[in-house]
């Protein structure tokens, strides 16, 4: 039969996935061939990376989330979790595919029963339906909420691919109870190594619901057969880096280097490992470096054009469960902020680590590796780099754009969509210490110029006046209610012991009808309290998306389990002189959008940024002022910036952003400049 792959050219947010309970034959339709859905690449187009919570980084389907994650086929159920136990829906099976295939447009609305024109699956549902890759129940319903079992999953992916032959038997014990309407689905998928991780001992419990983490297996294996396009195309430099004491890890990184294309480089220790270092449990050389986290063995040598790799494949053994320290030295003599770091390990009882290293290059964009037994052969070593989701070559306008796209800006609409689901502007006019008429005129002075995100707070004292702008430009024409974000916050002490009635004071000092996002103004001892208190405004409509401000990563390890809706956006003073480069990455990889205070160094040190050296030549090069300058190098780093200002002139000046863009050398001086030096005490 033909091959109809359908095209994965777009990688889009999913949500969750397949389960539904026992079906027949009927309601899984034979597929008529020649439906004019083509073979098509997969294309990476990756998301920010997520460390799930309830996904161990050793878990047997960690590296298939982790995948799926990265595509953009499937998201997390929170910012924090996957739930790879839990089922999921026809409709959102559906969705998935839907997007899988690159989101068709669809002119139809479903003609189910069960199924409601405009919701979020209409389109997949039609889509699935007309394609015959999911079709109705005999009585008209779709069974949209309806979970979905193992074989029928299969099918409905057979049927996606298009139907391909199958092979002969099954390699599985209950082959006999699949129903056989999908017998020839679970053969090919058997003989297509799609069904790994979905076997336990030999069975594959045909009519058992699928979960999540197996779905994301599924289509991981799926993707990875049928494209086999992952490994970096000509243009990605990449480098293989490794360390092998008892060239254990040695044949793997040969392996890996010679697939990938790339450069090797080994990791050779200035005093080599002798054989009495190495014996475990003597307190010789290697226990006692494992036991000290700050040991540093120094590398003889070094990679001089380290600058020239955008992808860094890192092989080592596994030492007390841990990558041998001087991996740390290896990482702590570059700045690999931007890069593409695989590990892969060897060992032959311990699992795969690289909890203890992560941290050592925070910058960088770390993939979950794989550990290895030593004398792995080189077709598994290449079955593993096909399934990566490593970054395609970028062009230059792709590598300048590829923090804002981390961060999810759009930069053509001036916005990034909140885990909140609402947009938010990425540039708006912070009101800190402007007050009476001054801070009207600067509100309204913003409307005019198109700012349409505006960054209060109960301590600034200016709520009303930020309030009585908004009402005048709505009366005036300029606005209206729904084109403004509005943001304010509430204060420790008695603010936060008070909650409802420290909330509902904002709302009746602003009197614009709702709050688009209220945010915890500092960590406080009623934190906790004060946000569940928000997320009851939430509930009832009065504030739409909740925020944390000066909460860093310790605070916000603390702070989120605490809490049920994940904050949509954590503001925290950022600028050329103190630049969180390790808290950013934190707090996007959970899905929340960054914004950052005092862009330009807050009052009293606007002088020296904006006269600062590397900032205003960069600024004369573009014929932009410096301020803009830094305002552009925040959003080229997924930063969304509130300047302040009262000047009509600044204000205008400061939405005047998006006509040109830094280059990566341009971003790279910026980021030297780096003191972190605070300009504020919180
Ligand atoms: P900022 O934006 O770093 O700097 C404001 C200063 O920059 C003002 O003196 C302003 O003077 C000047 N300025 C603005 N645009 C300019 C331009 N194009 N050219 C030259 N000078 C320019 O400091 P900020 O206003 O204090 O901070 C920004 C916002 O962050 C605050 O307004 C507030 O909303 C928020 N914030 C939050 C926290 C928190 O804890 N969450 C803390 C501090 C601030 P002119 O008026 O003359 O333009």
């Amino acid at each position: 039969m033909k091959k109809r792959f359908l095209s994965f050219s777009m990688a889009v947010c999913m949500v969750c996935l397949l389960t539904m309970t026992s079906c027949t034959a009927a309601e899984i339709p034979a597929v008529s061939s020649g439906n004019g859905l083509d073979s098509a690449k997969l294309t990476s187009e990756s998301q920010p990376t997520v460390t799930f919570s309830d996904v161990p980084a050793d878990a047997w389907y960690a590296e298939a989330i982790n995948y799926c994650q990265q595509h953009g086929i499937m998201s997390g159920t929170t910012a924090a979790a996957f739930a790879p136990e839990a089922t999921l829906t026809r409709a959102m099976l559906a969705t998935v595919l839907h997007r899988m295939s690159g989101t068709p447009a669809v002119s139809d609305a479903p003609v189910f029963t069960d199924a409601v024109a405009g919701s979020w699956y209409s389109d997949a549902v039609s889509w699935a339906a007309k394609n015959s890759i999911i079709s109705g129940y005999g009585g008209g319903a779709f069974g949209v909420d309806d979970p979905t079992t193992r074989e029928q999953a299969v099918t409905i992916l057979w049927r996606y691919a298009g139907e391909p032959e199958g092979a002969a038997a099954a390699d599985i014990s209950d082959a006999a109870s699949v129903s056989t309407w999908a017998q020839t689905a679970v053969r090919w998928a058997n003989a297509n190594g799609i069904l790994e991780g979905m076997t336990n001992n030999s069975r594959f419990d045909p009519k058992t619901n699928i979960k999540r983490g197996e779905v994301a297996s599924m289509l991981f294996r799926f993707l990875s057969k049928t494209t086999g396009q992952q490994q970096p195309t000509a243009g990605s430099k990449t480098l293989v880096a490794y360390f092998s004491a008892t060239n254990t890890t040695r044949p793997l990184a040969e392996y890996a280097a010679d697939i990938l294309n790339a450069d090797l480089y080994e990791i050779v220790p200035e005093v080599p490992y002798t054989d009495a270092d190495l014996a475990y449990y003597t307190s010789g050389r290697a226990d006692r470096e494992q036991n000290d986290s700050s040991a540093r063995p120094a590398i003889s040598g070094s990679v001089e054009n380290m600058a020239d790799y955008d992808v860094i494949f890192l092989g080592y053994p596994i030492w007390h469960g841990q990558p041998p320290r001087i991996i740390s030295t290896f990482l702590e003599s570059y700045d690999l902020t931007g890069k593409t770091i695989v590990p892969f390990c060897t060992s032959h009882s311990s699992g795969y680590s690289d909890s203890s290293i992560k941290s050592l290059a925070p910058g960088a964009n770390w993939i979950t590796g794989r550990r290895f037994a030593g004398g792995t052969s080189r077709s598994t070593v290449e079955e593993w780099i096909n399934g990566l989701a490593l970054p395609q070559p970028e062009t230059a306008v792709d590598a300048v754009t590829s923090a804002t796209s981390k961060a999810g800006f759009n930069f053509e609409t001036k916005s990034v969509t909140l885990n909140s689901g609402y947009e938010m502007p990425i540039n708006g006019l912070g009101t800190y210490s402007l007050h009476g008429e001054t801070c009207v005129n600067a509100v309204k002075s913003a409307l005019a110029s198109g700012v349409r995100l505006i960054d209060t707070a109960s301590a600034y004292g200016n709520e009303e006046e930020v309030g009585q702008a908004i009402r005048e430009a709505i009366d005036e024409g300029i606005i209206e209610r729904e084109d403004v974000f509005v943001i304010t916050k509430i204060y420790p002490g008695s603010e936060m012991a008070n909650p409802e009635q420290s909330i509902q004071a904002c709302l009746d000092r602003l009197d614009i009808g709702y709050v688009d996002m209220m945010v915890l103004h500092h960590p406080d001892r009623n934190d906790v309290k004060a946000y569940q208190a928000m997320e009851k405004f939430v509930e009832e409509g009065k504030i739409r998306s909740l925020g944390l401000s000066n909460w860093y990563v310790e605070e916000l390890e603390s702070f989120l389990p605490q809490v049920t809706v994940t904050p949509a956006l954590v503001q925290n003073e950022i600028h050329p002189y103190y630049q969180e480069n390790d808290v950013i990455p934190y707090i996007q990889d959970l899905g929340i959008v960054v914004q950052g205070w005092y862009p330009l160094g807050g009052r009293g040190h606007t002088a020296e940024l904006l006269g600062d050296e590397v900032i205003s030549g960069i600024a004369k090069a573009h014929g932009v002022s410096s301020a803009q300058v830094i305002l552009r190098w925040n959003l080229q780093k997924g930063v969304v910036v509130i300047p302040g200002s009262s000047n009509p002139d600044h204000i205008k000046e400061n939405t005047e952003l998006y006509g040109f863009e830094l280059t990566d050398t341009e971003m790279a001086q910026i980021n030297a400049l780096d003191r972190n030096e605070k300009h504020d005490w919180y």
